[in-house]
């Protein structure tokens, strides 16, 4: 739901026109339909991330900002609603390694807070579906808090009430590498990980999944690995969903999920929310990873610790060195990401399957870059004859149903 703004309208074509990317349909009459249906639906992303200094006189997300999402952007794509995300690096299990990560997450919370409080007439947080919808009628763009590495718990699953009261609604047991709940798709070698660390969850991995469910928070089996991946959605009363992971079968990456994790998601009543960050949409070449393993090398870039560390110079540097890689091979496109929406649908279904972006995390492809060019999923979709009503549900429809199924057992269960 967009606000219905004749201006808005007549902004969309110069964006589109100003983006090499962009490009609306041949057919009039099949253009006019993606943007009627774009305006109609709910565009929900469910993995936005947010730099340290979010909010911020920095990072003020009330402007065009180099971020790929913030408010103007939103508006102008027509994306309605966004999983902010508070994300925590991966560090040892110690406790100043959790009393670290703490931080980092308060940090994060805290930045959306600002957001929404700073911007009250233009966004509104959500901590139902309903609420989502209710806001989204408004016209303000509508904030949902997502959680990602459930790390900064520390060794027990007791603050998990303080963040569902907090507003977080999704949470992932790991992210690179594993950690005190369960093991990940990408162990982690400068942590020491071996392939295994628990064989899936954990004891209070097993604990966490529970709590999750008695508070509301959706399980988010994304960046997990396939046992405890497995294991969690067997686990779970509501149904889990993958908050941003693109398909195997297309992508082999360990961080994508392939046919029988899909299946097992989808017969759970869940949903895969796919991802658009290149390298899991179209795998790098052999070339094109030592390519970048090179320029990490010789930048002293080679751990995520590393990266995450880097002064915006020394970032902008990278990205512009790591720009050569698709002298190699072209990026991969929004064509290439709604193939994986494609694969997934005839899977699984229509009802189990959405949209999520990456944005400011890594994702990011040809034709969708930013929240601006969010049009593009749509045109993309309706060329290939997705109706209204199923483009709804992948926009954000089977997210918000699932959001409703948690909220239902969390009061059956509490
Ligand atoms: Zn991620």
């Amino acid at each position: 739901m967009k606000t219905p703004s004749a201006f808005l309208s007549a902004l969309l074509p110069a964006l589109a026109a100003a983006s090499a990317a962009a490009q609306p349909l041949a057919d009039p009459t099949l253009e006019e339909e993606a943007r009627r249906i774009h305006e109609r639906v709910l565009a929900l992303d469910t993995h936005v991330d947010i730099p340290l200094d979010y909010a911020t006189f920095r990072n003020d997300p009330g402007g065009f900002t180099k971020l790929q999402v913030d408010l103007p952007k939103m508006r102008a794509g027509g994306l309605d609603a966004a999983f902010f995300i508070v994300y925590t690096p991966q560090g040892p299990l110690t406790p100043e390694g959790y009393a670290e990560a703490r931080r980092v997450a308060n940090t994060r919370i805290e930045a959306i807070a600002r957001l929404v409080r700073a911007y009250p007439d233009e966004v509104g947080v959500a901590f139902t579906a309903r609420e989502a919808r209710r806001i989204a009628r408004t016209g303000k763009r509508v904030a949902l808090i997502g959680m990602e590495n459930a790390y900064p718990l520390g060794p027990s699953v007791e603050d998990v009430a303080a963040w569902a009261r907090a507003g977080v609604r999704y949470m992932g047991i790991t992210h690179f590498g594993h950690n005190q709940f369960g093991d990940s798709s990408n162990p982690n070698e400068a942590l020491g990980d071996a392939e295994e660390r628990h064989g899936g969850l954990s004891g209070i991995g097993r604990s966490l999944v529970a709590e999750l469910n008695r508070h509301g928070i959706m399980v988010d089996v994304s960046h997990a690995g396939k046992k405890t991946m497995m294991q969690a959605v067997a686990l779970s009363a509501a149904p889990p969903i993958a908050s941003h992971s693109g398909v195997k079968a297309i992508a082999d990456s360990p961080r994508n999920l392939d046919d029988e994790q899909l299946r097992a998601l989808a017969a759970k009543g869940g949903v895969v929310q796919i991802v658009a960050l290149d390298a899991y949409v179209k795998p790098l070449t052999e070339e094109q990873i030592a390519l970048r393993d090179r320029i990490r090398k010789e930048m002293g870039l080679e751990t995520t610790e590393a990266r995450a560390a880097m002064t915006p110079e020394v970032e902008a540097e990278y990205e512009k060195r790591l720009e050569a890689m698709w002298d190699i091979a072209p990026r991969a496109t929004v064509a290439d990401f709604v193939d994986h929406i494609d694969y997934a649908v005839k899977l699984v279904g229509v009802d189990h399957v959405g949209v999520a972006s990456d944005f400011d995390g890594g994702g990011g492809v040809v034709g969708w870059e930013d929240a601006g060019e969010t049009l593009n999923v749509t045109r993309e979709l309706v060329r290939r004859g997705y109706t209204e009503e199923e483009i709804a549900k992948i926009w954000g429809g089977n997210l918000l149903r699932v959001m409703e199924e948690v909220e239902k057992t969390a009061r059956r269960l509490r």
